[in-house]
């Protein structure tokens, strides 16, 4: 049985890393896909002809998370192609690591503008169309750093920390509507971008972490398809922790 058969979801951020494995798994899951990238129009048409050849409905907008303009205009568009959208799952995200005494103000504000803003664009601009069908199921992307914060990180931790009040707020503003909203945060995920980095550091790690590995996009994609499916049907307003146990 495929577990999101019939359902529409938009998925930010899906050119790559966890976005990605979101939008693949929710395809294989049955699920129709519009999903957003920021530049990556190379890598967005290959994953719209991917998703596409997994016989469900795939598109991939061009849009800015952090401006509402353009937010409000993608719902619209989204609307109008897929007719309804059953979840959304807010993914795109940045960071500009730096300690305090050297993160600039634009680093600041660039990082609550993609990561945190754009929660508030998005959920404003679906929640017409969910308020309508009497449904839906936001999903937004924290991470461990926005639970327990992380030194050199304070803007990162700030803007994740930020999307689970928001999340936990608009779970009791919408939860009569049966719109209900969740929060995962991922503990250390392995992506292309990880792939780079030194494999002695990197295993230090997973030797740190209780299931002893790194994630993948595939574990947090499972856990959306979870959040986004009806046997979540009455389960809002919390934050779930998928880190092999990193905060026990
Ligand atoms: P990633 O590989 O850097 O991918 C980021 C995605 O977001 C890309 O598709 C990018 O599009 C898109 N994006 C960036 N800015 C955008 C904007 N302004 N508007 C729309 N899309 C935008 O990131 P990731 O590692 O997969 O992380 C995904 C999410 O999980 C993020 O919210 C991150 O904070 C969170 N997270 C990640 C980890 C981890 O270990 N990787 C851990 C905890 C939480 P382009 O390709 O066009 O730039």
């Amino acid at each position: 049985m495929k577990l999101l058969e019939g359902k529409n979801a938009i998925i930010t951020g899906a050119s790559r890393g966890i976005g990605k494995g979101i939008a693949t798994v929710f395809a294989q899951q049955g699920a129709n896909v519009a999903f957003t990238y920021s530049s990556s129009v190379e890598a967005a048409n290959e994953l719209e002809k991917e998703l596409s050849a997994l016989g469900i409905k795939a598109k991939g907008y061009k849009s800015n998370a952090a401006n509402f303009e353009e937010a409000q205009q993608l719902i619209t568009d989204v609307a109008k192609d897929f007719d309804s959208i059953d979840i959304l799952v807010n993914n795109a995200g940045i960071t500009k690591d730096n300690l305090l005494m050297r993160m600039s103000e634009e680093d600041f504000d660039k990082v609550i503008d993609i990561n945190l803003k754009s929660i508030f664009n998005m959920t404003k601009a679906v929640q017409r169309t969910m308020l309508k069908q009497r449904k839906g199921s936001i999903i937004n992307m924290s991470s461990v750093v926005g639970v327990k914060g992380n030194a050199g990180q304070a803007n990162y931790a700030a803007s994740k920390a930020g999307m689970i009040g928001f999340s936990k707020s608009i779970a009791l503003e919408l939860g009569s509507r049966n719109i209900r909203t969740n929060v995962i945060a991922p503990g250390f995920i392995e992506t292309e971008m990880t792939a780079k980095l030194d494999e002695k550091t990197v295993d230090g790690w997973r030797q740190a972490i209780p299931l002893k590995r790194g994630g993948t996009p595939e574990d947090i994609a499972n856990a959306c398809v979870f959040l986004g499916s009806d046997l979540s049907n009455y389960i809002t307003g919390q934050v779930l922790n998928v880190d092999g146990g990193m905060l026990t």
